[in-house]
């Protein structure tokens, strides 16, 4: 039996008031993009539930495309059938026997938009649990708390059936928020930071700095990778690769070992917020988090964040770092992110690295550097790529083999 359609239910979109029809409107676009490899799918977004008419497409597929869509609470697949009662009792046969096991209790649960219909709820339902034990001798019918049950709508053009509550991603449907620069490293912290940045509705675009050849391909490309994992939830990632090796350079030159990690990070800084402004971003996400490493106490965080007043959104800030590793599990980040590349921070990380900078100093130390020069060139030498969801080394590899086969 093949699905008709899957209906979507919004969860925290509800509660939206006047905003509601901007956060459908987006989520129905959001889907509409990722799902656009199935040509003859509707998607209609209404005020309660959003509707994807499949049209023949595949089912399956579609609901594992939606699994990770922010926006998204729960949603149903949908048999529709003829309006007659022995179609609805077969589809509800064929519903409930895919999902039975030894033991299991069901009851349906009739809504009838239809008034016209020869049968009111109660008879349909009584009617159709006849059907569906008669069918499966050892179910149980069970009205409180039943392992299955089959949602029956009658309305003018059909009857809809569906047993199944998928779980959806929760959050609000990406680019509801606005948009962030996310500083993406090849590290742990900053792939979950833009997963749960773009949870709350931020669309991001990718930030990274490297050091050729000082840092390697792979690393670069592992940062892309990375990109490719986020792009899962908004289909494309902006990639904006920053030459980084000339600043390191200089700092390496010019600065006080002990200065040298808060200089680099407050250039970093910089160096993203001129890039956020020239892409009309809002605010700039990254992943650090309270005392982890020298840079990230909270002494270290100020001196490295008095370069901006643009908003700082920091995701992973208070979670430990088991925490963080058990979402970078979860969005299969964490494999990537443990590749032994190291990138541009690793490479030119003084031994001691101050634990209390002062901004002051860092100001004086600044004063060696040709620092708006430097920033300069780096812009100048940006690289912006869009990554697709999923998008790996690894894929476009297969992709170039097949093309050769
Ligand atoms: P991560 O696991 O995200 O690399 P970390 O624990 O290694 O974090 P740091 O290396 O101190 O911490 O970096 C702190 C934050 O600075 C990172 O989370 C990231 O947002 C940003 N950052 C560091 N290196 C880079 C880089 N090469 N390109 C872009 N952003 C970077
Ligand atoms: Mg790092």
């Amino acid at each position: 039996m093949q699905y008709t359609e899957i209906m979507v239910r919004y969860g925290e979109l509800s509660t939206k008031g006047k905003n509601k029809k901007y956060f459908i409107k987006k989520l129905s676009t959001n889907i509409r993009q990722a799902l656009k490899d199935f040509p003859e799918v509707q998607v209609v977004g209404n005020r309660d539930r959003l509707h994807i008419k499949l049209n023949g497409e595949d089912g399956e597929a579609i609901i594992e495309r939606l699994r990770p869509m922010f926006g998204i609470q729960t949603f149903s697949p949908v048999v529709k059938v003829e309006k007659s009662l022995e179609a609805a009792c077969e589809a509800a046969v064929e519903l409930v026997k895919k999902q039975y096991k030894e033991g299991m209790s069901f009851k349906i649960n009739t809504r009838r938009a239809d008034h016209e219909f020869e049968f009111d709820t109660n008879e349909i339902n009584q009617k159709m649990g006849s059907a569906v034990a008669l069918a499966i001798p050892s179910i149980r019918i069970q009205m409180k708390q039943p392992d299955i049950v089959v949602r029956v709508e009658v309305r003018q053009r059909g009857i809809y059936l569906s047993t199944e509550t998928i779980q959806g991603a929760g959050g609000l449907p990406v680019g509801t928020g606005g948009k962030g620069m996310l500083m993406l490293s090849g590290g742990i912290d900053s792939p979950v930071a833009g997963y749960l940045a773009q949870k709350r509705g931020l669309e991001i675009e990718a930030v990274h700095f490297h050091s050729p050849p000082y840092t390697s391909p792979q690393a670069l490309q592992k940062a892309k990778d990375l990109a490719g994992k986020l792009a899962v939830y908004s289909g494309t990632i902006q990639f904006i690769e920053v030459p980084f090796t000339e600043i390191q350079e200089e700092i390496k030159k010019h600065v006080p070992q002990g200065y040298g990690m808060t200089i680099n990070r407050r250039m970093m800084l910089r160096l993203t917020d001129e890039i956020r402004k020239q892409r009309e971003g809002l605010a700039i996400v990254n992943g650090e988090s309270i005392g982890q490493v020298a840079s990230q106490t909270l002494e270290s965080m100020a001196a490295i964040n008095a370069v901006t007043n643009t908003p700082m959104i920091r995701p992973v800030v208070s979670m430990d770092k088991t925490e963080i590793i058990e979402i970078a599990e979860k969005i299969d980040t964490f494999e990537l992110s443990v590749q032994p590349y190291e990138d541009c921070c690793t490479i030119f990380a003084p031994p001691k690295p101050k634990t209390r900078p002062q901004v002051s100093k860092a100001e004086q130390y600044e004063e060696h550097l040709d620092v708006e020069g430097l920033i300069q060139r780096a812009l100048d030498g940006i690289k912006v790529t869009a990554i697709h969801a999923g998008e790996t080394s690894e894929s476009k590899e297969q992709e170039l083999f097949a093309s050769l086969l």
